[in-house]
């Protein structure tokens, strides 16, 4: 899914792009995704302005001169792209919005997980789905102590507290995996059986992970509806060599959900997801 570091490259874009447009035309897409909190359906979009386009956590928004926002949350495969209305829309895109300068945003989604939804002016925290947004990891504010004091009383996984998008703005799959690494924590580390060491680590990787991939992106410039992710060390690398020590990567499910992770790098203290060294260098 579009993460953090994909979404502040987007962002800016769509920012810079859209904001003091006028909407001329709504194209909806699969009322699947649609979640509208305003009367009127989408079109008391036409004839609106943006004003400006922002990110909260893992959501867009897109603030309006009127008394309707909309946000655009891509969760597993959202992503966006600017066309002219000339171009024909893919059948994945679940909205375009048509602007006066011949401009069409698309927002597609080929899984249909995304919403498309509206709300009250500066009611975006009503957006459904979408959990209290948890402390900027980028911000001054995320201190060691801070990361301590979220830690406090935490008994689940580590890679499932990364995910908990009330406690950290914000991680996806992809690079809580790659902070792990980065950290040398293995992902079924339980958060109170983390060290104060391991708790040190953990918060220079959150910073540098982030840091570095927002940069890298940036300098990069990819199109925006493509996921630029060559650069992970581990993510979706099952099989290769960890960049680090040249260990096979590994995978384990964390509750539903995959980890990446190399298990030199990343040793688990409590011997769970044992690696038969034999096997994995077969
Ligand atoms: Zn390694």
């Amino acid at each position: 899914m579009p993460e953090r570091p994909d979404l502040e490259y987007v962002v800016p874009r769509l920012n810079e792009a859209l904001a003091g447009r006028r909407i001329t035309a709504v194209h909806p897409g699969d009322p699947v995704v649609q979640r509208l909190l305003v009367a009127g359906g989408l079109d008391v979009l036409v004839g609106r302005t943006i004003l400006t386009v922002t990110r909260r956590s893992n959501v867009v928004n897109v603030h309006l001169d009127s008394e309707v926002d909309l946000v655009l949350a891509p969760m597993l495969a959202g992503r966006f792209a600017l066309k002219e209305p000339r171009h024909r829309r893919t059948k994945d895109t679940v909205l375009a919005l048509d602007l006066d300068n011949n401009t069409t945003l698309w927002f597609r989604d080929k899984v249909r997980m995304g919403r498309v939804v509206t709300l009250p002016k500066g009611q975006w925290e009503k957006t459904p789905g979408l959990p209290k947004v948890g402390i900027d990891v980028l911000s001054d504010a995320f201190t060691l102590d801070a990361l301590r004091t979220l830690a406090k009383k935490r008994r689940e996984q580590v890679k499932l507290f990364l995910l908990d998008k009330a406690a950290f703005d914000s991680f996806g799959n992809a690079y809580a995996d790659e902070t792990l690494h980065a950290a040398g924590i293995h992902p079924k580390t339980r958060v109170n059986e983390l060290s104060d060491d391991d708790m040190q680590r953990l918060h220079s990787a959150i910073i540098r992970v982030l840091t570095h991939a927002r940069d890298h992106i940036e300098a990069a410039k990819p199109p925006l509806d493509t996921k630029l992710r060559d650069f992970l060390k581990v993510r979706n690398r099952k099989g290769e060599l960890c960049p680090v020590c040249e260990t096979p990567i590994r995978t384990a499910g964390v509750r539903g959900y995959d980890a990446f992770f190399c298990p030199q790098c990343q040793p688990d203290k409590k011997g769970r997801g044992f690696v038969d060294w034999r096997n994995a260098r077969r």
